[in-house]
């Protein structure tokens, strides 16, 4: 019998289920395991209530510590799970990846961390090193597929499809993500400020001219009239597929840029002059021992908390420009998707769902065999056709935008 255990209760962990329940005829029973029970019983209370089971099936809540191997490895044994979605907070992706190496079970994570020895990344200070079970995934024969969320992941896809069907050679790969909604909230970021602000407090590495360059978080800008979404500046940043796109295509330039508000920028520059964006603990003057970082995240809303009011639209995807029969070619390979309508499906805002699909859709794969690969792999690893297609039909259609106009993108 099939059976998905998805770990994690957060905002994109709501869209996995609601996900999983609406393809349950491929992906079977589903369990969630998270540290708070409670937020796994609200999420399936909102599938049920939903009625998002394609077909009749059970569901299963449990309290796990994912720090703890061996706890993890009993509920993969005791639930009989054959897939793993991991949407908790990064701090738990070794543990959980290392239970399913000793499991057997596929382990799907939409993180991905290269070696920093060979990139220029600032190792993650919360310790993820996937590399390192490489070969231990090999020798067992699992399934591993890292950053097999939105960006990292379906982005990796967008850019292995135009460099494959689009170009002879590749030459740059631009990754722009522009939120253009609105939560209404003075200040609040997408998804866990403790990830999210780590992507922009360190020194901004992009792939350029064959070697790694480097600059400041927003020193760097452009400005792209976008589909659907209009005009919008983005900021070039650090991202995960960064490291891994430039490890595959080392000829090519590879960029990641991030849309932020002039208000984003304000509010992010004085928490961080300020040293509030610091994960090195400070003692107040009462002895009391605090995380800056984690004070921040505490008094901030809760990103799943804006679902509700969040209005307007996302537009994220890859400017490819190479060279096909000797003449210059560029493609925008793209996906908009709907605050609202997110919300409306399975109650959840957009970040959330762009980032919760993917990983599903990644299970399916798994189950039907198509990515079933037995070995550690990164989404731009894998044919990105089966992907794309899947996730037209799942909620996440691709469009393409190139000298022949603008289209959905049929596979
Ligand atoms: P949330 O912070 O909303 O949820 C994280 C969940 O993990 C919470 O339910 C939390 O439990 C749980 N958790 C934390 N520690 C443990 C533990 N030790 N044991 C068990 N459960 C634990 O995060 P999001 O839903 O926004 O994001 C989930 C993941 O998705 C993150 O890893 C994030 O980096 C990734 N992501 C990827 C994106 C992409 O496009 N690739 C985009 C957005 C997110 P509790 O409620 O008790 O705190």
């Amino acid at each position: 019998k099939r059976t998905v255990l998805i770990i994690g209760a957060g905002g994109v962990a709501q869209v996995v289920a609601h996900k999983c329940a609406q393809n349950n005829d491929i992906l079977g029973d589903l369990h969630i395991a998270s540290r708070t029970v409670a937020k796994c019983e609200a999420i399936i209370d909102s599938v049920r209530a939903k009625g998002a089971m394609k077909i009749a099936g059970d569901f299963g809540v449990h309290t796990l510590d994912a720090m703890d191997v061996a706890a993890v490895a009993a509920l993969i044994g005791q639930t009989g799970a054959q897939i793993v979605i991991n949407v908790g907070s990064p701090f738990v992706n070794m543990t959980v990846l290392e239970a399913c190496i000793q499991t057997g079970a596929a382990c799907i994570d939409t993180a991905i961390h290269e070696d920093p020895t060979k990139v220029c990344e600032t190792p993650p200070w919360y310790g993820n090193y996937e590399w390192k079970r490489r070969e231990a995934c090999k020798a067992a024969g699992v399934t591993a597929i890292l950053g097999a969320g939105f960006d990292p992941g379906v982005v990796n896809a967008f850019a292995r499809y135009a460099v494959d069907a689009c170009m002879d050679t590749v030459e740059s790969i631009d990754i722009v993500d522009i939120n253009a909604g609105s939560h209404g909230r003075y200040f609040s970021t997408n998804f866990d400020p403790e990830i999210n602000f780590r992507e922009f407090t360190g020194t901004v590495y992009a792939w350029q001219g064959g070697e790694w360059t480097e600059n400041r978080m927003f020193e760097v800008m452009r400005e792209d009239d976008l589909p659907v979404v209009g005009r919008h500046k983005s900021y070039l940043s650090g991202h995960d597929e960064v490291h891994s796109l430039a490890a595959r295509y080392p000829h090519a330039d590879v960029r990641f840029w991030m849309g932020f508000s002039d208000h984003y920028i304000n509010v992010f520059t004085v928490l961080q002059n300020l040293g509030l964006l610091s994960e090195q603990p400070v003692v107040t003057a009462e002895g009391l021992e605090v995380v800056p970082l984690k004070l921040v995240k505490a008094v901030l809303p809760d990103p799943s908390s804006l679902a509700p009011d969040y209005t307007g639209k996302t537009c994220i995807g890859d400017f490819v420009r190479g060279v096909k029969d000797g003449k210059p070619v560029e493609v925008f390979v793209y996906n908009t998707s709907d605050h609202a309508q997110a919300f409306a499906e399975v109650g959840s805002q957009g970040i959330s769902y762009t980032a919760g699909v993917p990983p599903v859709a990644a299970a399916m794969l798994i189950a039907s065999g198509v990515w079933d690969v037995g070995h550690m792999a990164n989404v731009e690893d894998l044919d990105p056709k089966p992907f794309l297609a899947l996730l037209n039909r799942i909620g996440l259609p691709t469009r393409i935008k190139d000298a022949d106009g603008d289209r959905a993108l049929v596979l």
